[in-house]
């Protein structure tokens, strides 16, 4: 899979059009899933990456919040670039933000009680009287679609108080934060905006009537679920089961779903695949993390302990496995960004194992210009190595303080497959794998071009590979192609 955008992108209403002459190119590059950004309008207009979400109804159709077109294009470009790229075989998973609104056309005066921000289950006032944003009457689009209004009943608070001009968190007094939420500073239902109260019948109707609309509009394979830790984990178990439902009645088509839990908490993680009957993925947010702590030690982490307490190791059938993505890149809400020296290995982590569903950063693939960070040159050669080698049994190797490595023995389906990866945080070295009797007398070769002697594989399938220091390097047989790598 492939994260089809990152943060600073041109605000020139190109991506869609862009994305849908790049299908073809992307495809024979090695990518049969791509996720685009939130394509509907938000409250930044022509600006908005798309999380500030103004009105779901718009896909750059309306003229609203002073554009028609989203910062991406307009309602016909999407939908074209959608097609062209289902075309080329390439699944398209869209990306759900259902937890905020933002940009209301007018205020109303709401009775709420002030919490405490590092403890929102602490009042800190009475019930006063605010004024707050949250009639959504969409004039532009005049009842298209759908007529349904939002108004501060379909809400549980909000971080501003437009009569005293000031911030805080305010709960709507009557309402309450949702318990089955993330409990970060005590309970973490409230993160911006105007907080969608998913306990209120008509939010229910609504959202599960739009997820529908959205279906049958973009026939989309699947979905990215914005900030799930903010929503009560039994909204989404219900919206994802009626999708499901509806897609596979429609269309016979099994959605793909993975859920935004942003924690370094795998016990979290667990708990909402748990409460949600296992019915979407996860990004593998502890791996993220494992990257960065083993990127950020100076060769001392103990790369035995890459897996632990991490969804690829303790639940990999509902892994989404990233190295980055547009919050964690830099000058965003949760940068984290690994450092280049470090992104090889992780990708050929992610990309080459047999488990998870890897996500490419469009970011590393394609570069930050807004930043001047150049791309992962090494990301087409290791998509290539996945595609045509990365295939059969692996065997794990993390059995070092240093120096790790796993191979994948091949198959016959795939000429030429099987493969040896051999990392290190540290200096280089050496390591005897198991590659499988099936490459017995084989000569393997370092796709990375860093190791440049040839590992003969011996009639017990074990073969001596090497790695450089602080490096990566994979090992593919001498006669492998590497002009598709
Ligand atoms: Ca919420």
């Amino acid at each position: 899979m492939m994260q089809c955008f990152e943060w600073y992108l041109p605000e020139n209403g190109l991506h869609w059009k862009q994305l849908a002459s790049q299908a073809a190119s992307l495809k024979a590059a090695g990518v049969n899933m791509v996720w685009l950004p939130p394509a509907y309008k938000g409250a930044a207009g022509a600006a908005s990456v798309g999380y500030d979400v103004y009105d779901l109804y718009d896909l750059g159709e309306f003229d609203q919040k002073g554009t028609i077109a989203t910062k991406y294009g307009t309602r016909e470009d999407y939908l074209q670039a959608v097609s062209a790229l289902q075309h080329e075989g390439i699944e398209v998973i869209c990306d759900i933000v259902l937890n905020q609104r933002m940009g209301a056309d007018e205020t109303e005066e709401v009775m709420a009680e002030e919490e405490l921000k590092t403890n929102r289950d602490q009042d800190i006032s009475g019930p006063q009287k605010i004024r707050a944003w949250t009639r959504f009457d969409f004039p532009g689009r005049a009842g298209k679609y759908s007529d349904f209004k939002w108004n501060a009943a379909h809400f549980s608070g909000t971080d501003w108080d437009d009569a005293a001009k000031r911030g805080g968190i305010f709960r709507f007094d009557g309402k309450h934060w949702n318990r089955e939420t993330d409990t970060e500073n005590g309970n973490y239902d409230y993160l911006m905006g105007v907080d969608l109260d998913t306990d209120h019948p008509e939010v229910i109707r609504e959202t599960h009537a739009w997820g529908k609309w959205y279906l049958d509009t973009v026939h989309m394979d699947g979905f990215r679920l914005d900030a799930v830790k903010h929503i009560g984990f039994d909204f989404y178990r219900e919206w994802i089961s009626d999708m499901r439902a509806y897609a596979q009645e429609k269309s016979g088509k099994e959605l793909f779903i993975v859920g935004e839990y942003w924690a370094n908490d795998i016990g979290k993680l667990l708990h909402y695949l748990d409460v949600t009957a296992n019915s979407l993925c996860l990004f593998d947010v502890p791996l993220h993390f494992k990257f960065l702590q083993a990127a950020t030690s100076d060769g001392r982490f103990d790369m035995r302990t890459l897996y632990d307490d991490t969804l690829t190791g303790k639940d990999p059938a509902h892994a989404v496995t990233f190295v980055d993505n547009h919050d964690t890149q830099p000058g965003q809400a949760l940068y984290s960004f690994i450092p280049a020296w470090f992104k090889p290995l992780a990708y050929a982590l992610i990309l080459l194992r047999a488990v998870g569903v890897p996500c490419v950063f469009y970011g590393d693939y394609y570069g930050i210009p807004h930043d001047g960070i150049a791309p992962v040159d090494c990301l087409p050669k290791l998509l290539k190595i996945r595609e045509c080698y990365a295939y059969g049994e692996e065997h794990l190797y993390f059995d070092d303080a240093s120096i790790v490595g796993f191979t994948r023995e091949g198959d016959d389906e795939h000429a030429d497959s099987g493969i040896a990866v051999l990392l290190t945080d540290s200096v280089g070295g050496r390591k005897r794998m198991y590659v499988g009797t099936r490459l017995a007398g084989v000569q393997m070769v370092d796709a990375m071009g860093k190791c440049m002697e040839h590992v003969l594989i011996g009639a017990d399938g074990w073969g001596e590979f090497s790695v450089d220091g602080g490096s990566v390097s994979v090992w593919v047989i001498e006669k492998a192609d590497l002009r598709k790598a």
